[in-house]
């Protein structure tokens, strides 16, 4: 019986995991080692700290769901993975596979700035649930007492759509507490243009976002990195110093710790993949979601990275599970599908409207893109946040 070892629980190693085991049933042992002990529906978090969503609405806990498909899950971390001897050492013993599938998503790396994030700085975070209630408690201050706000991204960020969603969400939660006029928001981002997303932007949205920025009174600034951040100010490398009382800016993402420490991944910790998903340098290690490493196609004054959005993981992380299970069945078929082919499929929301956005890839050039923004956006998004979690829980990952 094959072991097939999956580290991470989110999008794309669920994914990988259940179908994994519904393609190979007792032909394999599937083990999914996860250091978070839920699956979060990560996509809501914009919407915890304004209390729209709690946490427990969002998540479930994995090892139940996971186990009534026969999958075996071990709440661990992954601290280092030994390709030569097929083996990964976690905070709960050592664990050794046939094939192993990484897909361990991102480090938020704070050290980029100075005083950039909820633990050693002064900027508030949507990354992770701890990080959206700490934003959450912000908020609840900030609104006794309101002053100017400011949302972004910095340099070498990638997680661009939840910052525009963000500050859409805030500009709304704003007018809904009753103090917008009392409230200056701007938003800063590495991105050469506005709704340029680290994808080189779709269609119009350029013109879009500068449309709804002005028409709600946001200020965009472009083209900035961040200097540094102090407890009340934002200096950015343009030379302008912004005043906050509030801010939420999302780092750039690193590979995770452990496959930093495992020499695995590129200077950033990212996999590099082929379009199977396989490691380059090994053929029984593949990786899906934010865990794998992709460039932007061309330099940006500033550098900006590209996101790697929940429907692209699971995208990636199905590949990577056909192709392992064709190995284990003995099979000669190989599914390629390279990242930059992949038809991006995301909702954007803006508190109480949003923007459907499809396209035929990743980058330009593009058979085809659709860009459709509308109240009804707001409401697919909150029926999709309800239709994916009860598709993960019950493990029907055939779906779409
Ligand atoms: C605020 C926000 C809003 C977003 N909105 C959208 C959206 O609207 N639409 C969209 O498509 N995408 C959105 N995204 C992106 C989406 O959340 C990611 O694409 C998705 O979470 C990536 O899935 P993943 O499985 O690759 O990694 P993650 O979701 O990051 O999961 C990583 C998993 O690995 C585990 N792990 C990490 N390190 C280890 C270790 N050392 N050992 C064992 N386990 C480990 C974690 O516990 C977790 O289970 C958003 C992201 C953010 C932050």
């Amino acid at each position: 019986m094959a072991k097939i070892v999956i580290l991470g629980g989110s999008f794309a190693g669920l994914t990988a995991a259940f179908d994994l085991k519904r393609k190979l049933k007792d032909k394999a042992e599937v083990i999914v080692i996860s250091k978070t002990k839920n699956f979060v529906f990560i996509p809501s978090l914009i919407w915890v700290p304004f209390k729209w969503r709690k946490p427990e609405d969002i998540s479930f806990e994995l090892r139940p769901v996971l186990e009534k498909k026969g999958i075996k899950f071990v709440h661990a971390e992954a601290t280092r993975i030994l390709p030569e001897s097929n083996r990964v050492e976690t905070t709960s013993g050592v664990y050794d596979y046939d094939f192993l599938l990484i897909a361990t998503g991102p480090d938020l790396n704070f050290s980029e700035v100075e005083g950039l994030g909820p633990q050693d700085g002064y900027t508030t975070s949507i990354c992770n649930v701890e990080h959206a209630l700490h934003a959450g408690e912000r908020w609840e201050e900030f609104v006794k007492s309101p002053g100017p706000i400011v949302i972004g991204a910095t340099q070498k960020a990638s997680c661009f759509g939840a910052a525009y969603e963000y500050v859409f969400n805030i500009e709304y939660a704003a007018r809904k507490a009753g103090i917008r006029d009392k409230v200056e928001i701007t938003f800063i981002t590495s991105e050469p243009f506005l709704g340029n997303f680290g994808i080189g932007g779709v269609g119009s949205s350029q013109k879009m976002t500068e449309y709804f920025f002005k028409k709600l009174g946001i200020r965009g600034i472009t083209n900035v990195a961040i200097e540094k951040i102090t407890e009340d100010k934002l200096f950015l490398s343009n030379g302008q110093v912004l005043p906050f009382k509030y801010a939420m800016i999302i780092p750039p993402f690193l590979g995770v710790k452990a496959i930093r420490d495992s020499g695995l991944g590129n200077e950033a910790g990212f996999i590099p993949v082929d379009s199977t998903y396989r490691h380059l340098n090994y053929d029984n290690i593949y990786a899906a979601g934010v865990a794998v490493a992709v460039k932007y196609p061309e330099p940006t004054p500033i550098p900006i990275g590209v996101p790697k959005t929940g429907y692209m993981s699971e995208v990636m992380a199905r590949v990577a599970a056909e192709n392992i299970a064709s190995k284990v069945l003995g099979k000669n078929h190989e599914s390629k599908l390279s990242f930059e082919d992949i038809a991006p499929l995301c909702v954007m929301d803006a508190g109480n409207m949003g923007v459907l956005l499809v396209a035929s890839r990743v980058f330009k050039p593009r058979k085809y893109h659709i860009l459709f923004p509308g109240p009804w956006s707001h409401w697919v998004k909150v029926w999709f946040e309800k239709y994916y979690l009860w598709k993960m829980r019950n493990g029907y990952t055939q779906l779409p």
